[in-house]
């Protein structure tokens, strides 16, 4: 424990930027976190969590054969994605194939950021155009332009006012706590009307867009669903103006959804480019864009590429790996039938619990909302905070999340199983009753 609180004072006081983002909030000790296996992680003195926040390590932690992936091909070549080697090639065509049809041009990249930059890149180099519509409250890096469309004020109050010129925002698709609510019988579709309505002004002030780029569920809210149509509508408007349609998937993607393996996938659409990571490398740093060969050769005139170890011969074979386990152990069904258990559970605390507002979400892509009066829904930050505290007491990792840091972010890896989510409920129940 000495340690472990000597390490943390070498990390918070010493050479890392405070700026860096951790997790623990400073109201409690965090845990040193040294080994994980499965959905548990199991820290320095001797206690084994249940990871119930983990949206990276898809296929679960230190998984026997992801890590043999791993060793064997670092104990036989690794080097930029310039050589000609086998992996390259293999994983760009498993990710095209999982995609449809005309996504079918791979760029392999090293994390969410970079995917989502050069996604943003693609389209204004392909229009020839600046201007990109995000939608607000959204997340899509931390990269000049990642971060440029990123307008969640959670880390920065003054996100909105500082975008460059070339960033518009529409209004967050928030059917629980946005400007139409579901609760109140409020039309959702005017979401999509006010977006398309947005988009055709900029291309009416002589500035069509060069893209849409949104999450097609919306993260930062904990896992809140786009209104139905709304993706269909938006692109039809970016696109109706030469545009182009930009998914974030670099969260939603992959399988958690159980029903679908793509987010948007649920709204019914084909993006132009899709931004892949996170679960790509289960925690290795590897990512994609997947776009049409058009955009792909327009930015070939115009734009240079090359990502010394995206995709490189060790960043394959981890790749590889991780859609070899998922498809294997038949991960997204997990997600489905686990998530339904969780979903469904956590929903019934509502009956007992005031705090829970609202259950966001689908398969393992939850958000559980905490309000302290479901009318005016006035957010339960300070109870949320402390309610992941006392979770990490009873043995789960758990973190706030949106704008307003009061939901539970619920993304555990897509190999969770029944006793863990009881467990994990269980524990809400117990902590939500010690805080009322
Ligand atoms: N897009 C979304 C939706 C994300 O959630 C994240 C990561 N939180 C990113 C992009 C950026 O990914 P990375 O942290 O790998 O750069």
């Amino acid at each position: 424990r000495d340690a472990a609180r000597e390490l943390l004072v070498r990390r918070d006081d010493g050479v890392l930027a405070e700026v860096q983002e951790h997790y623990y909030s400073g109201a409690v000790e965090p845990p040193r976190v040294e080994r994980g296996w499965r959905h548990h992680l199991a820290t320095t003195d001797g206690r084994v969590l249940l990871d119930m926040l983990n949206n990276v390590t898809v296929a679960g932690h230190a998984h026997p054969r992801i890590a043999a992936a791993a060793s064997r091909q670092l104990a036989r070549l690794n080097t930029n994605s310039r050589f000609h080697y086998a992996g390259v090639v293999e994983l760009s065509e498993r990710l095209a194939s999982l995609l449809p049809d005309p996504l079918d041009t791979v760029f392999l990249v090293n994390s969410g950021s970079e995917a989502t930059d050069l996604a943003i890149r693609l389209a204004t180099v392909a229009t020839g155009r600046p201007d990109v519509v995000a939608v607000r409250e959204a997340y899509h890096g931390w990269t000049f332009a990642s971060d440029a469309v990123s307008t969640s004020v959670a880390d920065n109050p003054a996100a909105l006012e500082t975008r460059p010129a070339w960033v518009h925002t529409v209004e967050a698709p928030n059917a629980y706590r946005g400007r139409y609510r579901a609760a109140r019988g409020d039309d959702l579709g005017r979401y999509a009307a006010d977006a398309v309505a947005a988009v055709d002004a900029l291309a009416a002030a002589g500035h069509p867009p060069a893209g849409f780029i949104a999450e097609a569920f919306y993260g930062n809210a904990g896992g809140m669903p786009l209104p139905d149509g709304y993706l269909e509508a938006v692109y039809a408007a970016v696109r109706r103006h030469g545009g182009l349609a930009i998914a974030d998937e670099v969260q939603v993607g992959y399988g958690r959804l159980g029903s679908t393996f793509w987010g948007f996938q649920q709204q019914g659409v084909v993006p132009d480019v899709v931004a892949v990571a996170k679960s790509v490398g289960n925690g290795h740093p590897v990512g994609a864009v997947i776009t049409t060969r058009e955009v792909a050769a327009r930015y070939r005139d115009a734009g240079y590429f090359f990502a010394s170890t995206g995709g490189s011969p060790v960043s394959c074979a981890v790749a590889m790996a991780v859609l070899d386990v998922l498809q294997g152990e038949q991960l997204q069904e997990n997600a489905r039938v686990v998530g339904a258990r969780l979903k469904g559970a956590l929903t019934s605390l509502a009956e007992r619990h005031r705090l829970i507002g609202a259950v966001h979400g689908e398969g393992l892509y939850l958000g559980v909302e905490l309000v302290r009066d479901r009318e005016t829904l006035e957010p339960a930050r300070e109870e949320t905070a402390a309610l992941c505290d006392r979770l990490l007491d009873l043995g789960v990792v758990m973190q706030p999340t949106s704008d307003r840091q009061n939901v539970l972010k619920v993304k555990p890896p897509l190999c969770v199983d029944e006793a863990a989510v009881d467990f994990f409920v269980a524990a809400v129940d117990r902590a939500l009753s010690e805080i009322a």
